[in-house]
């Protein structure tokens, strides 16, 4: 063990509420929609916070609040280079999650997820943080198993448009299973499902973010194919909660899937966001991407028993909060 990793032994204080101790805590990808939410929390305790983002699908004003804030910094910088800093807990959420954004650039998403997470993996080790990655339920692909369990191994096409996420968060899993065993690196991984919300970028291709934004401009709502395909919503501070209460957990690496079961098709979604927003919209049929997954759904019965966490807010309630941080952010445009 390296003398710097002995001396800055972590102290990874916090069970949630535990204000005892100050922790250092670096979030990669904090600019983001989830990483943005999680700062609020993190500051909101009490925790000193270091924002590490290149701005790609970031923004600034998601984390203006906090500009003046002693405790909190932001570093503009790109996860595929490493860096070095003296922090407890490392969240690390960098990497676009729309699909049109990650397969803007395939080639760089692949390396965010494998370079990126060696190097934050690298840096946990060399500081002694205990380190989060932020995993998706793609990495079971499109499934042929319902709801999805962790154990499920996934059906995932290795060369189709959504590989370079799928494969990509499936080796940045690998590794951080690799870092933990060969290392003895205090890790977690978590498997994030569908999370919607406010601040969600308008142009981000996502299906909440879209429906709503044609919705507020009364313009058609895009069905890809059918619309029978489900998804299952979380609302974006139940999501951070899990976060939260699975960096806190002692002896648990996961994997552990934070998601809402609240299944909905993309037809029903359509019809709560037009019945939501009160909008005069019509439903426009568009061609079904390439391997875009049939269902999805989690299971959640780990997170339950091992963190105690449930999601708290109903879809209805979650669009209806959703839709009004669209209504302000687009009245202000
Ligand atoms: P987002 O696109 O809003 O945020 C990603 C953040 O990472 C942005 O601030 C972006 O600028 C930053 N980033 C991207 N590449 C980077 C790089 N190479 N170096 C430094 N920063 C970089 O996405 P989000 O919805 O907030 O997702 C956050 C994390 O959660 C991602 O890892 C994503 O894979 C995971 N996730 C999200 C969902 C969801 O539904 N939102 C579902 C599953 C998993
Ligand atoms: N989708 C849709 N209309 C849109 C955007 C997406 O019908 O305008 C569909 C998409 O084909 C997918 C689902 O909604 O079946 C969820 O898409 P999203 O990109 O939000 O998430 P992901 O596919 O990554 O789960």
């Amino acid at each position: 063990m390296s003398a710097l990793r002995e001396d800055s032994r972590p102290r990874h204080g916090t069970q949630q509420g535990d204000e005892s101790h100050m922790a250092q805590i670096l979030v990669t990808g904090g600019a983001g929609f989830i990483g943005s939410h999680l700062v609020d929390r993190l500051l909101e305790r009490g925790d000193n916070v270091i924002v590490l983002d290149n701005f790609f699908t970031g923004r600034r004003q998601n984390l203006q609040a906090h500009f003046g804030n002693p405790r909190f910094e932001i570093v503009r910088a790109d996860v595929t280079s490493s860096v070095l800093l003296e922090v407890e807990q490392i969240f690390h959420l960098a990497c676009p999650a729309s699909p049109v954004h990650y397969q803007h650039n395939p080639i760089k998403t692949v390396k965010t997820n494998v370079i990126g997470t060696l190097n934050m993996l690298g840096l946990a080790k060399r500081v002694g943080a205990r380190f989060l990655l932020a995993s998706t339920s793609e990495v079971y692909g499109d499934p042929q198993q319902h709801p999805q369990r962790e154990d499920y191994w996934g059906n995932v096409n290795p060369i189709g448009p959504r590989s370079c996420y799928d494969e990509g968060k499936r080796v940045a899993e690998t590794l951080t299973v690799n870092y933990r065993d060969a290392h003895d690196l205090d890790v977690r991984i978590v498997r994030i499902f569908n999370t919607y919300g406010p601040r969600m970028l308008f142009d981000d291709g996502r299906v909440v973010s879209n429906f709503i934004h044609q919705a507020l401009q009364s313009v058609p709502l895009t069905i890809f194919g059918e619309g029978n395909q489900t998804r299952s919503f979380c609302y974006v501070s139940d999501l951070v909660d899990g976060l939260l209460r699975m960096m806190a957990k002692e002896d648990f690496s996961g994997p552990v899937n934070l998601g809402n079961p609240e299944e909905y098709s993309m037809k029903q979604l359509a019809q709560l966001v037009v019945e939501l927003t009160g909008s005069s919209s019509k439903i426009e049929h568009r061609p079904l991407p390439a391997d875009d997954p049939t269902r999805r759904k989690p299971d959640i019965t780990l997170a339950q028993k091992e963190l105690g966490w449930n999601p708290q807010i109903e879809v209805r309630e979650g669009l209806r909060r959703t839709i009004e941080d669209f209504r302000q952010r687009m009245g202000s445009k």
